[in-house]
């Protein structure tokens, strides 16, 4: 191994977007601080210490972070590691800093314990971000950075813990977060640490279809920018997005390692500057492709639950295969690649929705729905459409209300988790719920037809009555019957704008059913 450079100040400087002369000063001061604090020390590599903080204040900046969350990341191991009095970091960075920096030691000490700890652990990591959500994102590229080094850490048993960690509970907090991009790093980097023969395993599979899907997509990608500049769509850009080792072998597993079942080892992206140019382009690649039944996916009707959007089709691409087409707008792209942590840049958060870099535009587009359906009467986050976070919602009700939204930002930014509650299902999946959220959410924000079947559950391995409100670390079991339906009831118990929709459309179908 060739011993690590350290990330010059220059990079993480040219990574800031949109950065005043005071942002540069501040970073700049931050930088030169924990290299000296950190002078004297060195990594299991025998590296630089600094090489790592350095290392995660440059992953904040090209996330979009703000400069205090930046100062922080290059900050965080100072008062743990380097001995650097707390009062220290306070007078020359500020109360906000010394307070991003003592969350992410904070979070330091929390351990693994296999498995069956998972619930524990990610309850008492929520609850000591609960105030800031950079903290958290802090943690994450902290995480990331660590385990991309996690060659270096002595001991096996030690090296297999942090990977397993990794990917039990940083990756999936990095989606739930929208950050896809920090996901499948995180989840690369602990693959094989955590499962050495399924991580070689998985990658003989890729290898032998990586060419052959190869060759697929750059035919695809020729004719398909031929067929859209013949309707008139120019202004575009296409990439390769390539599937995660680790989100591979998850879906292999779910297929019975049947890799013919697999149709996005390889997908081709493309970004319009438009919404409506992305119903254009799939009306022409359906149109000169045919479609696989059932995989077309409109995320950007209906966004995931992490805010996610996108439309995603699958097509048979005339030599036997099938290739999976993304399509989505710039800001849904860069939205798509670090979720939250875009929204919290400094610029953006000072000049409220109203930026240049229109990361946010995504949230406008809702503006209008709400507008046309709430005729001027009290805000109706209810007519927002789509399976859109509670969080996005409130943002788009902050722009409504115009003035409120750099206030709203802030709010949003330190105070994230205090009227969420995060719940699990018997696999472990993390579920986000509004606060007094009922088994009826769950089960809807789970999947339709358990919530439209729903006959009961249990809460932490008892049974409940369906209106009771879930608590931060429940492990939530729906009970269903076939001859289960929802009731009207169920309309009024229910505090999520899906379960509510879902419901009502199952009422109208009982309605309407001869
Ligand atoms: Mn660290």
């Amino acid at each position: 191994m060739l011993p690590a450079t350290i990330r010059p100040l220059s990079e993480i400087l040219a990574a800031m977007a949109g950065k005043s002369d005071a942002d540069v000063e501040f970073v700049t001061k931050a930088y030169e601080f924990a290299r000296d604090a950190h002078k004297a020390q060195q990594r299991y590599s025998g590296d630089p210490y600094f090489v790592h903080p350095a290392e995660v204040g440059y992953l904040l900046a090209v996330a979009g972070m703000d400069v205090r969350a930046i100062a922080a990341g290059l900050l965080h191991d100072t008062i743990e590691d380097a001995g650097i009095k707390p009062k220290i970091i306070e007078e020359t960075f500020g109360a906000e800093v010394l307070s991003l920096v003592q969350g992410v030691t904070k979070l330091g000490t929390l351990r693994y314990r296999g498995l069956e700890r998972h619930t524990e652990s990610l309850r008492k990591l929520f609850a000591a971000t609960a105030k800031d959500i950079r903290v958290l994102i802090i943690k994450l590229m902290d995480r990331l950075h660590n385990a991309q080094t996690l060659e270096h850490v002595p001991r096996e048993e030690k090296r297999r813990r942090i990977a397993q960690e990794t990917l039990e509970i940083y990756a999936p907090i990095a989606d739930r977060l929208g950050m896809s991009v920090t996901k499948q790093q995180l989840e690369d980097a602990a693959f094989s640490f955590a499962y050495p023969k399924e991580y070689e395993k998985t990658r003989e599979f890729f290898k032998q279809r990586r060419n052959e899907n190869e060759k697929r997509l750059e035919k695809t990608e020729r004719d398909l920018k031929r067929e859209l500049a013949e309707a008139g769509l120019r202004t575009f850009r296409t990439e390769a997005r390539i599937k995660g080792t680790y989100s591979l072998f998850r879906k292999l597993e779910r297929k019975a390692w049947d890799i013919s079942k697999i149709h996005d080892v390889l997908a081709l992206r493309i970004i319009f500057p438009s919404l409506a140019d992305c119903y254009t382009a799939l009306g022409i690649i359906h149109a000169h492709w045919r479609p696989v039944p059932g995989k077309i996916k409109d995320y950007i009707a209906f966004p995931k639950p992490n805010g996610y959007q996108s439309i995603h089709t699958t097509v048979y691409t005339g030599d036997g295969g099938a290739l999976e087409i993304q399509v989505r707008t710039e800001s849904q792209h860069r939205e798509a690649q670090y979720g939250i942590a875009s929204h919290l840049t400094y610029k953006e958060v000072q000049s409220g929705i109203e930026s240049s870099r229109g990361s946010l535009e995504w949230i406008r587009q809702f503006v209008p729905l709400w507008r046309r359906s709430s005729q001027k009467s009290a805000p109706a986050v209810e007519s927002i459409t789509g399976t859109v976070p509670e969080w996005v919602k409130e943002l788009a009700h902050a722009h409504a209300e115009g003035s409120a939204s750099e206030e709203y930002l802030d709010t949003l930014k330190t105070d994230f988790f205090s009227h969420r509650v995060f719940v699990f299902t018997p696999k472990g999946d993390v579920i986000d719920l509004p606060v007094a959220a009922t088994p009826i959410d769950f089960a809807y924000a789970v999947h339709s037809d358990l919530g439209n079947h729903m006959s009961g559950a249990r809460v932490n391995g008892k049974m409940v009555s369906i209106d009771t409100p879930l608590r931060n670390g429940d492990l939530v079991e729906i009970i269903t019957k076939p001859s289960s339906h929802p009731t009207r009831k169920w309309h009024d118990i229910a505090k999520t704008s899906m379960a509510k929709k879902h419901i009502r459309a199952a009422l109208a179908r009982k309605e309407t059913a001869p």
